[in-house]
């Protein structure tokens, strides 16, 4: 997957192929943002500038784990293996 491509957004995946991964997106201010608001155009969302927290700083793989919480809508996107043995 290329996110050092610059200009707007085709298509942001929800789920890495192959392996139908659920992905999120880090933003340069540590937050994750799921696919649907990464796709919302009312979000500013973009690859490389300003520093403002909607910069997309790479591509989070939730492999395993509890749910994770999209920042802007709070939806929680679960991980593809589910939480390990020793969290609880
Ligand atoms: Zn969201």
């Amino acid at each position: 997957m290329n996110i050092a491509t610059c200009g707007p957004i085709p298509k942001a995946d929800k789920y890495a192929w192959p392996g139908a991964y659920p992905i999120m997106y880090l933003m340069n201010d540590g937050e994750l943002l799921c696919a649907d608001c990464v796709n919302d155009p009312s979000n500013p969302v973009h690859f490389g500038g300003d520093n403002d927290g909607w910069r997309i700083e790479s591509v989070y793989v939730h492999y395993e784990g509890g749910p994770e919480f999209c920042a802007h809508c709070g939806d929680t996107t679960e991980s593809a293996y589910g939480r390990l043995e020793d969290e609880s």
